[in-house]
C-alpha cells in the first residue's frame, strides 16, 4: 500500500494549526479534513458572469469548493474534505489573495505567484490572479463558467503547496502514466481532484515545503 502523508504523521489525531496569522490552516478531525482559508477577493471580483447571477468572485470560490470538496479513499478509509474560505477583510492574518481581471483580453488564463517550489510556504501570503477572457479562446474568448471554477480551484492548489503535474512529468522524471491525465494539477480546465492529490497537499503543509506528485520530503 502505498505510503502517505496521513499515516506517517499519525494523521487521525493530527491538527496541523500552523498558526493563526498562516493563511491557510489545516484541521483533521476523525474522517474529516477542514482547509480553513483566509480568502480575500480582489479586481473585478462583483462583476457578473454573463446573466447567472453569480459575480466572478462567487465562480472562484464555488470552484475551490466545488472541485476540491468530497469524499476520498485515502488509507483504508473514507475522508471527507472540506473548504472552510473565511472572507474576513483587514484582519491581520494572512491570506490568499484572488485577484479577478474581467474586463482586459490576455494572454494568460491565470497565475498562482510565490506558490512553487523553494518559495512556497504554508503561512505566507498567497496571490492568484485570474483572467476571465482568453483571445480566441471558446469563440467569444470568454471561459466558460466551468473552466474558470476549475482554473481557480487548480490555482489554489498552488497556494496549497502542490506543483503543476503537468511540469512533474515532464521536468522532473516522473512518468506520465501515474498521474492521471484530468487530474486537477494537470488539467486545469476541466480536470478533478483525485486521492493522491489530497495526500500531496497533506504532504506540503506538514513539511512546509512544495510537492510533486512522487517525492516527498
Ligand atoms: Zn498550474
Amino acid at each position: 500500500m502505498e505510503t502517505t502523508g496521513l499515516t506517517r504523521v499519525g494523521w487521525k489525531t493530527l491538527t496541523i494549526m500552523n498558526n493563526q496569522r498562516d493563511a491557510i490552516n489545516i484541521f483533521l478531525q476523525g474522517d474529516t479534513i477542514t482547509v480553513n482559508a483566509n480568502v480575500k477577493l480582489a479586481g473585478n471580483h462583483t462583476a457578473g458572469y454573463l446573466a447567472t447571477g453569480l459575480s466572478y468572485g462567487d465562480l472562484a470560490l464555488s470552484g475551490i469548493k466545488d472541485l476540491w470538496e468530497g469524499k476520498y479513499w485515502m488509507d483504508g478509509l473514507w475522508v471527507e474534505l472540506k473548504m472552510d474560505l473565511v472572507q474576513s477583510a483587514g484582519n491581520r492574518r494572512n491570506s490568499v489573495t484572488i485577484n479577478i481581471d474581467a474586463t482586459q483580453i490576455v494572454t494568460e488564463g491565470a497565475n498562482a505567484y510565490n506558490e512553487k517550489r523553494g518559495s512556497w510556504s504554508k503561512g505566507g501570503s498567497k496571490y492568484i490572479d485570474m483572467y476571465a477572457y482568453k483571445p480566441d479562446y471558446e469563440g467569444s474568448g470568454l471561459y466558460s463558467a466551468s473552466h474558470f471554477k476549475n482554473t481557480s480551484a487548480h490555482e489554489f492548489g498552488h497556494s496549497m503547496g502542490i506543483w503543476d503535474f503537468y511540469e512533474t512529468s515532464t521536468m522532473y522524471g516522473v512518468p506520465e502514466s501515474i498521474v492521471a491525465r484530468d487530474d486537477l494539477m494537470r488539467d486545469s480546465a476541466s480536470g478533478r481532484v483525485y486521492s493522491k492529490t489530497v495526500s500531496v497537499m497533506l504532504d506540503a503543509m506538514w513539511f512546509n515545503k512544495s510537492q510533486e506528485l512522487r517525492t516527498r520530503k
